[in-house]
């Protein structure tokens, strides 16, 4: 058993203990990750996130009174790596709409602890930000693109997107320093599930790592079914036929990725696929979202609010005890226990994936 007591320290500016082993769950999982959700606004409208009939001109996203400061979100950040997370990674919405990222980035790679800083993007804006990232700090990039083809692309945006602007964006990241450069795509049966070997056509023999990611029933209104849901095992074989894969092991505990590689040599692949081969055995993700709520689960219906506490106050000790008795009482296996026809009438209802970027 941790102890999480916490030491009262003479100089207030030190930064909380580290805990040597990472604090672990009520179901034996370490506390490892932690996704930060800078914004929730996007600059995509994707029909499975953020869609245009909801999310409007009028919408009325977070005031920025309403988010998270740096020190708040360092605060946050440096009692959940003096609790064991070694890997951080920043999101949205689209984390690029804040145009100070780079300095949040800076103080970041300084937290005792944290070994990964990475960002998942849209890729639209990475071309004219990708040497400043570098310059900070960041680590890596995961770039979410769900099809090759401009008017798919487009269509699985919003409309908002531009595929030629993500793909500058791409080698201005990979340019940069910013790899491996991960690939997110979400397959849709009948919407992408046919371009997909077009795409890793495309992205074969260039280093790039495409992730493939069965559709989730994520938030309340992407009208997830299961008969969307392509499974990987089916989308490996479809793949195996075209070029020969031979099953790689995880990089570290807790990988979402099942990983693969093109006998020929011609890189790496993965499938993450929480519908049909869930993998919540070894989840160590905590997410806080722009407006300061901690979740323990993508699919978590509620979360805790740590800026109320930040604004009232709470000092580094404080800070790591609230996340301390969140973690300890964590029993989130979502993905185990979904039930497709509950998950397809959204009886539970779930935080939205552009609160908490996925
Ligand atoms: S469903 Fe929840 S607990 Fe399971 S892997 Fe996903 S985030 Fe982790």
């Amino acid at each position: 058993m941790h102890n999480t007591r916490m030491k009262s320290r003479s100089n207030p500016n030190e930064m909380p203990a580290r805990h040597t082993v990472p604090l672990a769950d009520a179901l034996a999982r370490p506390l490892q990750d932690l996704r930060i959700s800078l914004l929730d606004q996007c600059n995509f409208r994707c029909p499975y996130c953020m869609p245009e009939a909801k999310f409007h001109s009028e919408y009325e996203f977070l005031k920025r009174q309403q988010r998270l400061t740096y020190d708040e979100i360092i605060k946050v950040a440096a009692a959940a790596s003096s609790l064991g997370v070694s890997k951080i990674r920043l999101t949205g919405g689209e984390p690029l709409l804040d145009k100070n990222i780079c300095e949040l980035i800076e103080r970041i790679v300084t937290l005792p602890g944290v070994e990964d800083l990475a960002m998942t993007t849209n890729g639209m804006l990475l071309k004219s930000f990708a040497d400043r990232l570098v310059a900070a700090g960041l680590h890596r990039v995961t770039v979410s693109l769900d099809s090759i083809d401009k008017d798919i692309f487009r269509n699985m945006s919003g409309g908002r997107g531009d595929l030629d602007q993500v793909l500058e964006g791409l080698k201005a990241a990979g340019d940069a320093g910013l790899g491996p450069i991960k690939i997110n795509v979400v397959v849709q049966k009948g919407v992408n599930d046919h371009t997909i070997l077009e795409l890793l056509e495309h992205f074969r023999g260039t280093g790039t790592i495409v992730r493939l990611i069965e559709f989730m029933d994520v938030g309340n209104r992407n009208g997830w079914q299961m008969n969307q849901v392509v499974p990987s095992r089916e989308l490996l074989e479809q793949i195996q036929k075209r070029w020969p894969l031979r099953a790689v092991g995880k990089n570290y505990p807790g990988e979402v990725a099942r990983r693969y590689e093109y006998v020929d040599g011609a890189g790496e692949i993965g499938f993450i696929s929480s519908v049909t081969e869930p993998f919540c055995g070894d989840c160590s993700r905590a997410r806080l979202s722009a407006d300061g709520m901690l979740y323990t689960c993508l699919f978590a219906n509620q979360g805790t609010d740590l800026r109320e506490s930040l604004r009232k106050g709470a000092d580094d000790d404080e800070m790591q005890g609230i996340l301390s008795s969140i973690w300890l009482q964590r029993a989130d296996r979502y993905s185990e226990l979904r039930h497709p026809d509950l998950a397809e009438h959204h009886v539970l209802k779930k935080v939205e994936m552009y609160r908490i970027g996925g």
